[in-house]
């Protein structure tokens, strides 16, 4: 992939006292306050998109389900805790809020979830990279680069350069975005992942140890086993 084709996931975690500024870098996570409640049943809706596109938005989302005990149910029409919006955005960005954040987004004709790149012409493997991303801020998961455990050493000029020209951020922007931190007295984390779905493709471009990543398009077994833990099926005693 070219260092310039990227497609950044812009989160939108409610800020206030949830990201700390850290020179450190990445591990998986969730945010556990954020959680639905074990077996909840979430309405969904799409705000726009043909059939096709919602059909294929729909058949890769579901497979979170399998793992997390929680249902998703597609609505047309009608009060919906998930609002699905697509465009085509230049610089392509794509966002979910976090978990029960969406509840936050009060007007339900506003989208709590965006996809900026995904149209009918667009390959089944990024529906399922982006849409199985932007599911997991639904699980309540959060980027793995922005882990409290820390982790990869930034070459930080590059990345504010890289920032500013593929995705416009200025410091500020690269600083809330890229660099900013889970406080961790707030987040669940597990071990670092380099195949977790929630890790972006960084080049090594970036980091000061020749260190790079690649985004899966699959779930991995962390993915999976962790909100297996957050929302199991077993029936409490
Ligand atoms: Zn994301």
């Amino acid at each position: 992939m070219s260092i310039d084709n990227v497609r950044m996931c812009v989160d939108k975690i409610s800020s206030d006292s949830y990201i700390i500024k850290d020179e450190s870098g990445a591990r998986a996570i969730s945010v556990a306050e954020k959680r639905w409640q074990n077996g909840q049943t979430l309405r969904i809706r799409f705000l726009n998109g043909t059939p096709d596109v919602q059909e294929r938005v729909k058949q890769f989302a579901v497979q979170w389900t399998s793992y997390a005990n929680l249902k998703f149910q597609f609505v047309s029409s009608g009060p919906a805790d998930i609002r699905i919006e697509f465009a085509n955005d230049n610089p392509p960005q794509s966002f979910s809020k976090v978990g029960t954040d969406a509840l936050s987004v009060q007007d339900q004709n506003e989208a709590t979830m965006h996809y900026g790149w995904l149209f009918s012409n667009t390959s089944d493997e990024e529906y399922s990279r982006t849409v199985l991303h932007e599911f997991g801020h639904v699980m309540g998961l959060v980027h793995e680069h922005q882990n409290p455990a820390g982790g990869i050493k930034w070459n930080k000029p590059a990345v504010y350069a890289w920032c500013r020209r593929t995705q416009g951020w200025d410091e500020a922007q690269t600083d809330a975005n890229f660099f900013g931190n889970y406080n961790n007295t707030i987040t669940n984390y597990t071990q670092f992942d380099p195949n977790s779905i929630m890790l972006y493709s960084f080049p090594a471009e970036l980091t000061l140890n020749g260190y790079s990543t690649t985004q899966s398009p699959v779930l991995s077994e962390t993915d999976k086993a962790f909100v297996a833990g957050q929302y199991p099926f077993a029936a409490n005693p």
